[in-house]
């Protein structure tokens, strides 16, 4: 019987945006949103702490607009702007389930979402209210995988748990390649060496400064972050070792 004892006291969980997009690509999908909540709520009433930081490329990504013309830092503020509405919708649908949650935003929104403030973050998780980052970092020019490295060793997260559509780190993308190879574990090192598309460089360089466990998984497939946070080997797992 597979094992429901989970690992971890902390976590902190990084979605994209295209990950609530669905099989559309843009915006966000119903089914998919209550999915993913519904597998955060079975992971929380494991007794785990939980933190999420929510992309925004479902709905405004910086660089590609900014490659049409317009202003980069505008744009990457646009992007910031995306995530808090995919934060928004994620707390909505989270709540619907019965998970008390706050959002905190990096950027400054006093109507909808609390500032971040790391102490109050920790504070809420310990009071176990499912916590979820929204506006990046802050500042443009990042990606909320960054934000993602940073807020999980700000608030001393155990692991960082990368969702994605595919079931781990690959050689070659498994989407477009059949013979490509998933690896079980790969150091931070050989992610950057060979330039494998799992997070922005930036964001691993933090992990690997830190020595902050990363693993990639796909949340597509319903209970896998169960799964993950039970120690099972799925997906794949990046430390300093490999
Ligand atoms: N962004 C930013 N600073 C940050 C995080 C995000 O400027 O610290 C902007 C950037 O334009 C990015 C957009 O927000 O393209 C959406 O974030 P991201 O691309 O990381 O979302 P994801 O790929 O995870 O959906």
């Amino acid at each position: 019987m597979p094992a429901t004892k989970p690992i971890y006291k902390r976590i902190l969980l990084k979605i994209s945006g295209e990950a609530l997009a669905g099989d559309k690509g843009f915006g966000i999908n119903g089914q998919v949103l209550r999915q993913v909540a519904s597998d955060l709520k079975a992971a929380k009433n494991l007794g785990i702490q939980i933190a999420v930081v929510i992309g925004g490329g479902n709905i405004f990504r910086g660089l590609s607009a900014a490659e049409e013309g317009m202003d980069r830092v505008n744009c990457d503020y646009m992007g910031m702007l995306a995530t808090c509405i995919n934060a928004l919708a994620l707390q909505d649908v989270l709540e619907q389930q019965g998970v008390s949650t706050r959002v905190m935003s990096a950027i400054e929104l006093s109507d909808i979402a609390e500032p971040y403030i790391r102490r109050r973050a920790l504070r809420h998780l310990e009071k176990e209210r499912l916590l979820i980052f929204s506006g990046g970092t802050g500042n443009p020019y990042f990606t909320t995988d960054t934000a993602a490295s940073l807020r999980a060793m700000e608030i001393e997260a155990e692991v960082l748990l990368k969702a994605t559509k595919v079931d781990g780190v690959f050689d070659k993308d498994p989407e477009k390649n059949k013979n490509s190879k998933k690896f079980a574990k790969i150091s931070y090192i050989d992610v950057l060496n060979k330039e494998l598309k799992i997070m922005d460089s930036a964001a691993i360089s933090l992990c690997m400064d830190n020595r902050l466990t990363l693993i990639a998984f796909n949340l597509k497939h319903k209970g896998n972050l169960v799964k993950v946070v039970c120690g099972e080997k799925i997906g794949t797992i990046i430390n300093h070792q490999g």
